[in-house]
């Protein structure tokens, strides 16, 4: 009898693949296992083991495989029962979400692999098809020629991956099946001969006059007292000793190295004590406690700073303690070092932290460690895909600052939601979800008014500290009356001097970057836009720049108008560097910071820019976004909100909602610790509704209408929205395959398709954008709305003239 396998290959074709195995394979082979096989023309690719069978394949011979890579699973049943919710849900393939899933350095390919070079950062001197590979080198820690081949849609890419190689800006590596290599760690001891008691002045005695060996020595003793091992690195640095030195001692045999393996993300210090919790915050753990026997999600609404963490500390200790795994979520942006300290100081030994910073070996052993169920990897500490470990016991997974849209993973597929993959994951774990916010998704808050999940609320701050006092400043009027300096009202003036006068601290929003989005020629009316995307240049005044902040490409600030040759040139609107500029006029005493992309790039950049302003070293910082997550300064009174309408004008159904959340994250900064902080926010349209919701903490009040307008216009958590992008260098090309697919859409769903239309940017790095929205009521069957579309889709992608479009499928788009 002929045995196969069916596998799971990382592409993203829909079905299984089958290879012939020998007898012993079969009975060697388990689900879960890598094998390395051929596909296409003599590629190899790392694919799972998805079952063993006895079945040839239809239509084509099965092929042998190559090479068994692993000796027991690394993949458990549960992981792929997950993965095919996911491919079914999010509409891609198994594959894909296998692609996702791993760490990269589980799928490597007998092709070649290419890394970024450390250390390059002149993105100017890149041509278009070398800052494509550069940047998707941004996103993933390899690429290999294959996909370099995708990214560029085009074969030839040899010439371009030589030029990034002379331009040093990417490496390239011969891979085949490199195996993970732990990191080891050298140590030093006394050789046998010198290893018994009392021998030290014998010792001292050889050595005589050879005093840099007599203190590396004398060191040695000491450090060894303290009975652990000795790093080699710690003995010279502690005896001032040189390489040198301690490799004299080893020639003669007197000291030896020795080397033990080690995982990268080490802990040494002792857990503390969990805190006592308030009444409010008892209380609120007891109802999630309760909501727990009949349900399996509980949203925790707590304003900022009530102490959500705190409750979550002392549920993650009573699941430690029964021995079952806990996966906490976060926003990558939120999984600060101040966050990642504080759980490490109550659960030390039990946590690892699973996120893309970190390197691809670290990775590996995580997810080795939680393979195996190691005691510390029971509580991991993730950004949405450490939903993909292979977790066997997993106990509760909390996901926090639940509302966040960067859950929602956008490109490549699978495009999913980690809060929702979290549910169905938990589900299958039987393990209970807590998704917490202090300002909950409309979808979760209307799942809890539906029963679908219980609610808890925390209304009050730790310490009784008040929620800042929000003031909305009125800039149209400050105009009229000119009260403004630059983009400061004398009011927000006003109150940072207060604020630096009692040395407190300022955070400033500006939810823009660069000095100003649009150059203007103030005689003919013409702005400098990107060649490749449809949109306007911004201004970057410290390297006299215009960039594009879609596509990275950059140009010197021109003198005259490219049009009519005037040099009136304007800028209009502002992002964080036009506000630090003022500041530094307005303020020559105070010491300003800025924390957006551009001073963040480096691996540290971040944690950096925090440290200063924890430290205090910084007054005022002025931020983007990035400034509203996870952060925690005792120092900061006052927070100002430079420009709320930019937020409120976006044309998405959910920016009332984003607003709303992202103001009230953002003020939540004030006043954290014993005083009640202050907000301003500067406004043209003081009487906006979700302003004043703001101002007043008015939660329900915002989601109630929302809710509403939701439901008038046909959108979640009502209807469901599939979003289908097509893109395509050609203009006529996207324009007709859009209207062929909207017209075959619109033939089964009627006046639930919306489009195509041409979103706000239509035209990113040289392709055209086109969207249709599928609008899917509650009632209607998913599945084959699904089967539809997809039906659809291949009908689509059958036509010649179309096969060359990229076409993504967005469910829930976010
Ligand atoms: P949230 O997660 O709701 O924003 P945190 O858990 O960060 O709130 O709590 C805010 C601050 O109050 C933190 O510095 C935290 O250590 C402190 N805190 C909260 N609850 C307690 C408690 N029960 N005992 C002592 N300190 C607490
Ligand atoms: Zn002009
Ligand atoms: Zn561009």
């Amino acid at each position: 009898m002929i045995h196969y396998i069916s596998v799971i290959l990382p592409i993203p074709l829909q079905k299984l693949f089958t290879y012939k195995i020998t007898v012993a394979e079969a009975s060697f082979l388990k689900k879960g296992m890598r094998v390395a096989v051929e596909f296409g023309k003599s590629k190899i690719y790392t694919a799972l083991v998805y079952r063993i069978h006895t079945e040839a394949p239809v239509g084509y011979e099965a092929k042998d495989i190559y090479q068994i890579l692993d000796e027991i699973p690394i993949v458990n049943e549960t992981q792929i029962t997950h993965w095919e919710w996911i491919a079914n849900y999010y509409m891609c393939s198994l594959g894909e979400v296998f692609r996702a899933a791993l760490p990269s350095a589980f799928l490597l390919e007998s092709e070649t692999a290419i890394l970024l070079q450390q250390g390059f950062n002149d993105e100017k001197s890149l041509t278009n098809e070398e800052f494509l590979v550069f940047e998707a080198l941004q996103h993933q820690p390899q690429l290999s020629i294959h996909q370099v081949i995708q990214i560029l849609d085009k074969k030839k890419v040899f010439p371009i991956i030589k030029q990034l190689i002379e331009k040093k800006v990417i490496v390239v590596k011969e891979q085949i099946y490199e195996q993970y290599k732990p990191k080891l760690v050298k140590y030093i001891q006394l050789t046998k001969e010198w290893e018994a008691a009392d021998k030290l002045s014998e010792l001292l005695n050889e050595l005589g006059r050879a005093k840099k060996q007599r203190d590396v020595i004398l060191t040695y003793f000491q450090l060894k007292a303290q009975k652990k091992p000795i790093k080699a690195s710690e003995l010279q640095e502690q005896s001032n000793g040189s390489t040198a030195v301690i490799k004299s001692l080893i020639d003669k045999h007197i000291l030896s190295y020795y080397y033990i393996q080690k995982d990268r993300i080490t802990f040494n210090g002792k857990s503390s004590e969990i805190k006592e919790l308030t009444i409010h915050q008892q209380k609120a753990f007891e109802a999630i406690e309760s909501t727990f026997k009949t349900k399996q999600v509980a949203l925790l609404k707590g304003v900022t700073s009530s102490g959500k963490t705190e409750i979550y500390v002392k549920l993650i200790k009573q699941l430690l303690e029964n021995n079952k795994q806990v996966l906490f979520l976060l926003p990558e942006i939120a999984l600060t070092t101040q966050l990642i300290e504080r759980l490490q100081h109550y659960f030390g030994e039990y946590l690892s932290v699973f996120h893309s910073k970190y390197s691809m070996n670290e990775r590996v052993e995580v997810w080795n460690n939680v393979l195996e169920s190691k005691a510390k990897a029971q509580l991991i500490l993730g950004a949405r895909s450490s939903l993909f470990l292979p977790f066997s016991n997993l106990g509760l997974i909390i996901v926090d600052e639940e509302h966040e849209p960067s859950f929602k993973q956008y490109d490549p597929a699978p495009r999913y939601h980690a809060r929702d993959a979290a549910i169905v994951l938990a589900h299958q774990h039987k393990a209970k979800v807590i998704l917490g916010s202090a300002t909950p998704s409309i979808e979760s808050y209307y799942n809890a008014t539906q029963q679908k999940y219980g609610l808890v609320t925390l209304d009050r701050r730790y310490g009784d500290v008040l929620l800042p006092e929000i003031e909305l400043v009125d800039i149209k009027e400050k105009y009229r009356k000119k009260r403004m300096t630059g983009h400061f009202s004398d009011r927000l003036l006003e109150m940072i001097s207060e604020a630096l006068n009692e040395k407190e601290q300022v955070i400033l929003f500006q939810n823009r970057r660069g000095f100003a989005p649009v150059v203007e020629c103030e005689t003919c009316g013409v702005s400098p836009q990107c060649p490749q995307c449809d949109v306007s240049l911004t201004f970057h005044s410290f390297r006299k720049e215009l960039r594009c902040h879609y596509c990275g490409y950059r140009q010197t600030m021109p003198h005259n108008c490219g049009a009519c040759g005037s040099e009136k040139l304007n800028t209009k609107g502002f992002g964080t560097e036009q506000i630090e500029l003022e500041l530094h006029q307005l303020f020559p005493d105070a010491n300003i910071g800025r924390m957006d992309l551009d001073t963040t790039r480096g691996k540290y950049g971040y944690q950096k820019i925090l440290g200063q302003f924890q430290a205090q070293e910084i007054d005022i910082l002025v931020g983007t976004q990035m400034l509203s997550k996870g952060l925690d300064f005792a120092n900061v009174s006052l927070v100002g909100i430079m420009n709320a309408d930019t937020m409120l004008n976006f044309p998405d159904f959910r920016a009332h909602e984003r607003s709303y959340q992202l103001m009230v994250q953002v003020a939540g900064r004030a006043g954290r610790a014993n005083k009640r902080g202050k907000v301003a926010i500067q406004t043209f349209n003081p009487y906006h509704q979700i302003l004043q919701q703001v101002s007043t903490n008015a939660y329900a009040e915002m989601y109630k209408e929302q809710l509403d307008e939701r439901w008038q216009y046909h959108y979640p958590p009502f209807y469901r929205i599939i979003k289908i992008t097509l893109r395509h260098k050609d203009f006529n090309r996207v324009e007709e395959g859009a209207h062929w697919l909207g017209k075959s859409l619109t033939g089964i769903f009627k006046e639930q398709v919306l489009g195509p239309t041409t979103p706000a940017i239509s035209k990113i790095r040289n392709y055209y954008i086109r969207h249709i929205i599928v609008k899917i009521p509650q009632n209607q069957h998913l599945e084959l709305t699904k089967k539809n579309i997809i039906r659809v889709k291949n009908a689509f992608q059958a036509i010649k003239e179309f096969r060359s479009i990229k076409l993504n499928i967005d469910v829930d788009n976010y």
